[in-house]
């Protein structure tokens, strides 16, 4: 199947990208990516590499990028940590004061809520907002149940129950609120994917509109679904998760799909 000609995404302004499975597969860069991130660059395209998970700010991120070979400026990643900071600006722009926030997390979300204007505290806070973490405490948890029992809002930043890493699968943030969610019988909301929530604010970072902007994705059940939602032009890349005998297997079809995102170079 050849999809890939110039015409296809000769509309398209501004693209959103997954990372895992699209542009790097466990610290390796896919071939193409590299490629891909130098064009959109030189050309100006206003562009974010979207990923779901929170622990690392931005700057962190681009330099564990270069580490593996790929050149992402900081300005152009967008994190479900920065998502939900976002999201809570707004929520709390119109109450005439700043929100307050109790974090189970790390630098990524921590450095986004301060820089979103909230007050980091474990006294009377608005939100329990939960993110990716690897220091997990029996105290902080137990803090984080009885805020949320107490009427404190449970926010999460991505619904991934595992992680990748060398040694085998971590648990992640979804496997935490499933903890929260057992003790408190509260559900998190969750802004990041499969949420439509985390495409909506990237765009406004770039100041995108749907009808001019592709997402680019290696899973069905997350990055195309919302990119569908979101109202996007979808590519689905079979360079990650999916197969091109699983894409009928959904209700749901992306735009296009190529078998990896060197085959966009030429068009974008
Ligand atoms: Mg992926």
């Amino acid at each position: 199947m050849k999809r890939n000609s110039v015409g296809e995404n000769e509309n398209i302004e501004c693209w959103l990208t997954d990372m895992d499975g699209v542009l790097v597969h466990e610290n390796h860069p896919i071939p193409g990516a590299a490629e891909l991130i130098e064009r959109w660059v030189a050309t100006s395209k206003r562009f974010l590499v979207l990923t779901n998970n929170s622990i690392y700010t931005p700057r962190d991120l681009a330099a564990r990028l270069r580490a593996s070979g790929l050149e992402v400026p900081e300005e152009n990643l967008w994190t479900s940590a920065l998502a939900t900071a976002e999201f809570l600006k707004d929520q709390v722009k119109n109450t005439g004061a700043p929100g307050r926030c109790f974090v189970v997390g790390e630098a990524g979300l921590t450095t986004a809520l301060h820089e979103a204007g909230m007050i980091l505290t474990d006294t009377n806070p608005d939100y329990v907002v939960l993110g990716e973490t690897r220091t997990y405490s029996f105290g902080t948890i137990t803090k984080a149940i009885r805020l949320i029992l107490g009427g404190a809002r449970f926010i999460a930043t991505n619904p991934d129950v595992t992680g990748p890493s060398q040694e085998g699968v971590l648990p992640a943030t979804g496997a935490i609120a499933a903890l929260i969610t057992a003790a408190t019988s509260m559900e998190p909301y969750i802004v990041g994917k499969p949420n439509p929530m985390m495409f909506r604010s990237a765009m406004r970072k770039i100041d995108a509109h749907s009808e001019t902007t592709a997402m680019i994705g290696d899973r069905m059940d997350t990055d195309i679904v919302a990119g569908i939602e979101a109202g996007l032009h979808t590519v689905l890349v079979l360079s990650g998760i999916t197969q091109r005998e699983d894409i009928n297997r959904y209700p749901f079809r992306p735009t296009q799909v190529v078998n990896s995102v060197a085959d966009l170079i030429t068009t974008v």
